[in-house]
């Protein structure tokens, strides 16, 4: 299972967030239907979900897969890699991670590795590690106590100024702010 919690993949499906699909599936009880991260279909009640990290599991407990997202339907032949690839960097997200570490994990030079990536999810490896740090830091603001020092490293940001920099583009307002302004989604949006 990949080290994400309920609450950080249940706000990744509540953005609809394309870049950690194949990482997780959404499956729902009243409907028994599961979805990828990116469905843009209604939003289903936080008690009737649970997340599957393999298609294979939510089928076998009875969940069919989504007419509008569907899951099942990933033909690129690169889907196998791209999934260890993101699996890698959700896990290693904290540590000094090298494309040349994953390239290893996986079995391919790194160029090749990162232009298969690249074609099948827009970004880079780099700058799909460097968002899984945002959404990290962005949900540790939100829903712990946490000093900006601590989430900076427990993030995997290697200095606060990197921190900063790189969490302000991505959000447009600087971490304390972010904590301030923002409220979890999920009491305004579900329905
Ligand atoms: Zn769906």
């Amino acid at each position: 299972m990949i080290q994400l919690s309920f609450e950080e993949m249940w706000e990744r499906i509540i953005e609809c967030d394309s870049k950690y699909d194949g990482l997780f599936y959404t499956a729902v009880k009243t409907t028994s239907i599961y979805c990828r991260p990116s469905c843009r279909s209604r939003k289903p009640k936080k008690e009737n979900v649970t997340f599957y990290s393999r298609m294979v599991d939510a089928e076998e407990a009875g969940y069919r897969a989504c007419k509008r997202c569907r899951p099942e339907s990933e033909h690129s032949p690169n889907v196998a890699v791209v999934r260890q690839v993101k699996e890698f960097l959700v896990q290693h997200h904290k540590q000094k991670v090298e494309l040349k570490d994953i390239a290893v994990h996986v079995g391919l030079s790194a160029f090749h590795l990162e232009r298969l990536f690249k074609q099948d999810t827009t970004v880079t490896p780099r700058a799909f590690l460097e968002k899984v740090r945002i959404d990290r830091a962005a949900h540790l603001l939100l829903h712990t106590g946490l000093s900006n020092l601590d989430i900076c490293y427990e993030a995997g940001f290697h200095s606060p100024s990197n921190f900063y920099k790189v969490f302000r583009q991505a959000k447009g307002l600087t971490p304390s702010d972010y904590r301030k302004t923002i409220q979890p989604k999920e009491e305004n949006q579900t329905q």
